[in-house]
């Protein structure tokens, strides 16, 4: 999904950012970006949103040279990617429900659209219950969550998070990690770019590593290397376990390896994130179900399930090129 080729970015000749980087990065990973302080880490992601050009090299995302997209077609492409940032960037003067709806709102959806996305992702992000607050009146992890529900509103394929743990206790990261987790189960590629050695080693995923703008590790493992379970701290053991054991039972048995391909089916994305919370993440789960399961489905009903249907319907009999 994402290639990084022979990438460069000097600030002036002696400011190197960004040495020859490259990497690719495929549909459904769950990645670190890690390295001390001036490593590089917000440079590549800032060029990736296409906030700043590189100096050399090639970026490709689904095989389109983003440096090729015209600047009036930027904003179509960042739709495409969220982001999460450590000091929120939530708007003060607006509440936490009006925060997501406006990320809504103004790519244009449709008034019923807006309002069921902002309702789900709500819920995804167990803020339902302070979603009339505004920022101040939150927590950090709060304010946190608040700003994942945002960067998802608009189904991104793509979920960055430059230090999301930055300003948040240990158990509260682990509560923002739980969600991005959940997140990445559903589908969504999510990159983390981050100090938080205690995550890192907790979650075991692929870590690239960057020292002086360049890349001196790409690897499955923890902060330091591979993840030797005797040397994980015990407290991130026991947060890792907490984490996976508070998965539904469906998606710890859906989580190999299976990509998403509701986003293919015409329905709206609230109803494809009801059928994501109910761990349904692909169109041949859907096909097995009948209308009544379909309708039995937590928050579906009658009217989504007739939806779903005529959606499923129109996806079979398309021809095959109109469903790729
Ligand atoms: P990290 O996010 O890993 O802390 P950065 O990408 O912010 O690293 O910075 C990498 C290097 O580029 C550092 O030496 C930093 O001082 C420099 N740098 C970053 N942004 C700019 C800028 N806008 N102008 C000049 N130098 C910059």
């Amino acid at each position: 999904m994402i290639q990084f080729q022979q990438v460069s970015k000097f600030y002036n000749p002696e400011i190197v950012a960004l040495r020859d980087v490259s990497f690719d990065i495929d549909q459904g990973e769950f990645l670190f970006l890690i390295g001390p302080s001036g490593a590089g880490k917000s440079t590549l992601i800032r060029l990736l949103i296409r906030q700043e050009d590189p100096t050399q090299g090639t970026i490709l995302f689904d095989d389109t040279d983003i440096l090729s997209i015209r600047k009036h077609l930027l904003p179509v492409y960042r739709q495409q990617i969220g982001v999460v940032f450590q000091d929120y960037k939530l708007l003060d003067t607006k509440t936490i429900r009006e925060n997501v709806s406006f990320a809504l709102e103004i790519t244009g959806k449709l008034d019923n659209e807006v309002k069921e996305t902002t309702d789900s992702l709500l819920d995804l992000v167990g803020l339902s219950d302070r979603q009339d607050l505004f920022p101040e009146q939150l927590s950090g992890g709060e304010k946190q969550r608040a700003g994942i529900a945002r960067a998802l509103a608009n189904e991104p394929k793509l979920l960055i998070a430059d230090e999301p743990t930055g300003n948040l206790d240990p158990e509260t990261s682990f509560e923002i990690m739980k969600i991005l987790q959940t997140v990445n189960e559903w589908g969504t590629t999510v990159m983390i770019a981050t100090h938080d050695k205690e995550v890192v080693d907790a979650m075991n995923q692929r870590v690239i590593r960057l020292e002086n703008g360049t890349i001196v590790s790409d690897q499955k493992g923890g902060y330091n290397g591979n993840c030797d379970e005797d040397k994980k701290p015990a407290k991130s053991r026991k947060v890792e376990i907490e984490a996976v054991s508070a998965l539904p039972i469906e998606q710890k048995e859906t989580k190999p390896d299976i990509i998403s391909d509701l986003d293919q089916l015409p329905v709206s994305s609230a109803v494809r994130r009801q059928l994501r919370k109910n761990s349904i993440v692909t169109i041949d789960q859907l096909l097995d179900l009948s209308e009544s399961e379909l309708i039995s489905l937590d928050g579906i009903g009658d009217k989504k399930a007739q939806d779903i249907v005529n959606a499923l319907e129109s996806f079979v009999n398309a021809p095959p090129h109109e469903q790729a």
